[in-house]
């Protein structure tokens, strides 16, 4: 139906190649580029039907803008990391090509991740009849479809959200991210932040947290977050009173980022080195393992969910609805790990939606702005299928 451009090769990436594999009919022609070619070519070679490869940096617009006149996609899926939002939507827009990401705009220099950037660019991509579908991963991405899923079903008013994030994975490491660790680690050390009637509260970070009882996995703790699906919700959810964003962690995760925390490793600003500036963070991310790597060995399941609360028929209603995704079956069934296939699964699904029209529209918009029908029914489908449950309401 149309040529797919996919930037970026590495977990997440990988995992997008492999599923609009899997769909020829949707995706006739698929080309991966990314900085090192040894990455597109090696994930080339598992497939069982040709792809093209190329090398771009993906910070340089102009580059961009030649492989993309090059090649002639009909869609670019980023998959590089959200320091490169910009600089392709730039490229999309001179191309005059649909862009699709799965994580927000984040400064190189500074910690931050905010839509403001890239909704920005919505007169822009208006006026030149192009869509782009941003935040169109897990979560980011599948949340808010759950959320538009609920709002549209379930619910008459939808006073509170709590999303909530569980990896009880092992994989073997004392210390290792599950997606790019630099992006991972700017994160998770982040203040916390919630929305509470209206307003943005901020919380140190880590240092809210609960137990919860996972389906399928029992209970984890899990600590209080700001993540970016949140952003969005708040303002395409309407009447919410309270979201709040929740991650699992390991106490061996914790205790090593705590350390490296306190002797400067997660520092992102630069330090001199033996007559060289390095960024500390940056040195981390070499030592640590590439979450590519992680897969062989990868037990244990993720559950990702919303549990969501309000109002249906004048009476109040409690609502979970979640996805169980196991690390080994994703190795066996694409070499991948559930992180990155939660990830690109999601993406491969929104590139989908767009190509066929089921999501059309002109500007900048997040999943939640649109039918989440024909998504939901392809999530099972192509191998994250979800449950919903009805709970007795507080
Ligand atoms: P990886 O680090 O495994 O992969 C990133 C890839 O992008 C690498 O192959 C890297 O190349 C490439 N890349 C980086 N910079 C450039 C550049 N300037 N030009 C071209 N290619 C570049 O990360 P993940 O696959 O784990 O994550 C990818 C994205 O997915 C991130 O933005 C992350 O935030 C997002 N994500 C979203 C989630 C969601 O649920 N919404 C969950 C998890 C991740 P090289 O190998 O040369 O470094």
């Amino acid at each position: 139906m149309g040529k797919v451009l996919i930037i970026g090769a590495g977990g997440v990436g990988g995992v997008v190649v492999h599923k609009c594999a899997q769909a020829p009919e949707v995706f006739p022609e698929i080309i991966l580029a990314s900085r090192t070619i040894e990455k597109c070519e090696k994930i080339k070679n598992q497939l069982s039907r040709p792809i093209e490869t190329a090398k771009v940096d993906a910070d340089n617009t102009e580059e961009l803008i030649a492989l993309i006149g090059k090649t002639s996609p009909a869609l670019v899926i980023n998959t590089a990391l959200p320091y490169q939002d910009l600089s392709i939507m730039e490229a999309c827009l001179a191309t005059g090509v649909d862009y699709l990401d799965t994580a927000n705009y984040e400064p190189p220099d500074e910690a931050r991740f905010c839509y403001k950037w890239q909704w920005d660019y919505n007169e822009r991509f208006k006026e030149k009849g192009l869509m782009a579908l941003l935040g169109c991963g897990f979560d980011p991405g599948v949340t808010n479809i759950f959320c538009a899923h609920a709002a549209k079903n379930h619910f008459d008013e939808i006073h509170y959200i709590d999303i909530m994030d569980c990896n009880a994975g092992d994989h073997g490491h004392p210390f290792a991210t599950n997606f790019n660790p630099e992006i991972n680690i700017r994160e998770v050390t982040a203040r916390g932040r919630f929305y509470e009637n209206g307003k943005w509260m901020e919380t140190e970070p880590l240092s809210v947290h609960k137990t919860f009882d996972f389906p399928e996995i029992g209970p984890k703790e899990m600590y209080l977050m700001y993540h970016e699906e949140m952003e969005s919700l708040a303002k395409n959810i309407p009447g919410i009173k309270r979201m709040r964003f929740w991650m699992t962690f390991s106490q061996e995760y914790l205790t090593h980022l705590r350390v490296l925390q306190n002797v400067g490793m997660t520092r992102i600003d630069p330090v001199e080195y033996e007559g060289r500036s390095i960024v500390p963070l940056k040195f981390l991310k070499a030592l640590l393992p590439e979450p590519t790597s992680l897969c062989e060995n990868y037990s244990g399941k993720t559950c990702i969910g919303c549990m969501i609360e309000g109002i249906k028929d004048g009476k109040p209603k409690k609502y979970y609805i979640y996805n169980i995704c196991d690390h080994a079956e994703c190795y066996r069934e694409i070499g991948a790990q559930a992180i990155s296939y939660t990830t690109g699964v999601p993406a491969m699904i929104g590139a989908m939606m767009m190509l066929t029209g089921k999501w059309k529209g002109k500007g900048v918009f997040n999943v939640e702005e649109f039918d989440p029908a024909p998504f939901m029914e392809k999530l099972g489908k192509y191998g994250l299928p979800w449950t919903e449950k009805i709970l007795a309401a507080s």
